[in-house]
């Protein structure tokens, strides 16, 4: 299939589309499923495409998922197969994800009358800040087989990072949280020689600003660490004049749910005691992004010990820290339990230490490990649909296609 799954992310990647709306994108996956024996739905809100393979026996459902969108950046890498659309460019990888999916669709449809279950294939536009997932959750792709899903898996290459074909994953937190603190400190405006007839909220944001940095290091175990930068401070037009408020915005990233939740209710009581103690009043709000991506430990545990299984130990690891960016897949793994791998694709000869990230207008990602992302999506639904007690163990997909 290394060919036809090469042609078809030539192709997402030539025309690459932004947001929910993909009708291009989703017409390439309709016609990447055409005539395999799947029940294809799409959205309504956004062009997702949700297409259920029902095996011939009975057993779990199985979720796969691939994103579809791609980013705002004029493409640079000088690839034969360079977008063709100015200031639209696959510079995450997610036309590799999509062609992954739809490779491990055909896979999976060969063995239909021997799985034993079901797979849902979740085609997902609008990964980058446009929380997709949730979208496609609120339509109902959990339910899309008639019963929630026992496990779900999420695959994301990177251009860098890793050493080219080799999987990673992790127990427990993947990715941050990505979130956002807005403080409006309102106070009363006059004359700055005359403070005292005031109420300057000048101090107490500047307050604010320093006390946040006291609580990170204060609040929080060092092992389970949380990040907040005020990037944004706003407040008066001139010297002489004490204005009526001040405002900021911050980035928090927690790496757990659990900090989370306590970022958000220590850093608002923080900000409203400040502001009361001065006689001021506040508004100010914890805005939750994405949340924190968090595999479950058997099932990241059964995705690294499956792809060492097909492709060799030597080309699996295990991430000490989790990365810093965030992913909507979260929203799928807060309700079932599952992983999400990483897949390193920097083409051949390039130092992943130094070759450039996912979102670069010149990252490249290698076709070559194309093939071996769809095996592994089809070998975990395949894995972990047969995992049932007393079940004999079927071919994996690596055996030649019947
Ligand atoms: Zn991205
Ligand atoms: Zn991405």
């Amino acid at each position: 299939m290394a060919d036809d799954l090469a042609e078809l992310r030539h192709a997402l990647h030539r025309e690459p589309e932004i947001g929910h709306d993909l009708p291009r994108t989703q017409r390439k996956v309709l016609d990447a499923l055409a005539g395999l024996p799947l029940e294809v739905s799409t959205g309504e809100k956004l062009t997702s495409v949700t297409a259920v393979l029902r095996g011939g026996q009975p057993g779990p459902v199985v979720l796969l998922r691939g994103d579809m969108d791609a980013l705002p950046v004029t493409e640079a890498t000088g690839e034969p197969f360079a977008s063709r659309t100015d200031g639209v460019m696959h510079a995450c990888g997610h036309d590799l994800h999509t062609t992954m999916l739809a490779g491990a669709a055909r896979l999976l449809s060969a063995r239909q009358p021997q799985l034993p279950g079901s797979v849902i294939f979740m085609f997902q536009p609008a990964e980058e800040g446009g929380a997709g997932a949730r979208f496609m959750i609120d339509e109902g792709v959990l339910d899309a087989a008639g019963e929630r899903p026992a496990a779900a898996y999420g695959m994301h290459v990177l251009s860098g990072m890793l050493d080219r074909g080799v999987f990673a994953a992790r127990p427990g937190p993947a990715l941050a949280a990505s979130d956002a603190l807005n403080v409006t400190v309102r106070g009363r405006g006059g004359h700055a020689s005359r403070p005292h007839v005031s109420a300057d909220p000048i101090p107490a944001a500047c307050e604010m600003v320093i006390a946040l940095q006291a609580l990170v290091t204060r609040k929080f175990d060092v092992f389970d660490p949380v990040v907040v930068t005020v990037g944004s401070i706003h407040a008066g037009t001139a010297r002489n004049v004490i204005p009526d408020e001040a405002s900021f915005s911050a980035t928090a990233r927690p790496y757990s749910s659990e900090a989370r939740t306590r970022l958000r209710d220590e850093t608002l009581r923080l900000v409203r005691n400040i502001a009361h103690g001065h006689g001021l009043t506040v508004e100010a709000e914890y805005a939750e992004g994405y949340p924190v991506t968090v595999n479950d430990a058997a099932e990241a545990a059964f995705a690294t010990a499956t792809a060492a299984d097909v492709f060799g130990s030597d080309r699996t690891t295990t991430l000490a820290h989790p990365l810093t960016g965030s992913e909507d897949f979260s929203f799928v793994l807060e309700q079932v339990p599952g992983a999400f791998v990483m897949l390193g694709a920097c083409p051949a000869g390039t130092d992943p230490l130094t070759a450039p990230s996912n979102h670069s207008a010149v990252a490249r990602f290698d076709d070559a490990v194309l093939p071996d992302g769809a095996a592994l999506y089809a070998e975990l639904a395949l894995r972990r649909m047969a995992r049932r007690v007393g079940d004999a163990p079927i071919s994996t997909v690596t055996a030649p296609v019947a």
